[in-house]
């Protein structure tokens, strides 16, 4: 009885992290979106922010059902949802994204947490899927520019905090780049000196999640 009240807390304190961790990234997104709408209005047609809002909430309303689940299929459900509901060029490749991560861990043991090394090599593989799907690659002025150094500098053992700057940095480095896919290529030239908004909403997502990793002191949990 001991033993099985043991796993059953241990599953429940599971469960709470997930929702923490999906409501963390989904919320910043939401607060964001004014701002990522702004960004596509820039360079793209203006939708970005309103695309990932409706994903974001969505996932929001479902967070007690997928935080339920284990890591591999709450992760799989949140890249479904997305790719139903966000639209635009981004619902595709951010629901790639999530359903890798999720396929990648489905070879954890049962009730295992993912730690650093399990979620290095599966965002490595979660950006090889969404290359292939968009058929890019970094320096095209994509999200993937603010993806591709998250997963180097995580592999590399950086913590939370330093994995945030680095990605409020390539964020930052898409402004001289020229879009050469998605809808900002059209632009060519006049691409240039526009934040690109999936970098953006990239790195929302992943300083609302190192914010999350990150311990009182700065050092990774
Ligand atoms: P749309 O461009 O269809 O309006 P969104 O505005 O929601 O869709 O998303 C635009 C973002 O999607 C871009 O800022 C870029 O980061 C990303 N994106 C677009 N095409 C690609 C691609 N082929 N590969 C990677 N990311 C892409
Ligand atoms: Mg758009």
């Amino acid at each position: 009885m001991a033993e099985a009240t043991t796993a059953a807390d241990t599953a429940a304190g599971e469960a709470a992290r997930r929702r923490e961790l999906i409501e963390a990234a989904a919320g910043a997104v939401v607060a964001h979106a004014d701002e990522l709408t702004r960004l596509d209005q820039a360079i793209g047609d203006g939708d970005h922010g309103a695309n990932m809002k409706r994903g974001a909430a969505a996932v929001i309303a479902d967070v007690a059902a997928i935080a339920g689940k284990p890591w591999d299929e709450a992760l799989k459900q949140v890249g479904m949802t997305l790719v139903m509901k966000v639209g635009g060029a981004s619902g595709p490749l951010y629901g790639t994204l999530f359903l890798e991560l999720g396929k990648a861990f489905a070879t954890l043991p049962p009730g295992t947490a993912p730690d650093r090394a399990a979620l290095a090599a599966g965002l490595e593989r979660a950006i090889a899927a969404v290359k292939a799907r968009g058929k890019s690659e970094t320096g095209q002025k994509t999200m993937l520019d603010v993806l591709a150094p998250v997963a180097a500098a995580l592999a590399a053992g950086e913590p939370a905090a330093a994995i945030a700057a680095v990605a409020a940095d390539a964020a930052a480095a898409t402004v001289p780049m020229r879009a050469i896919r998605g809808r900002a290529s059209f632009l060519g030239d006049r691409s240039i000196g526009h934040m690109d908004p999936g970098a953006r909403s990239s790195h929302i997502i992943v300083a609302a999640l190192a914010e999350r990793f990150a311990a009182p002191d700065g050092a990774t949990q």
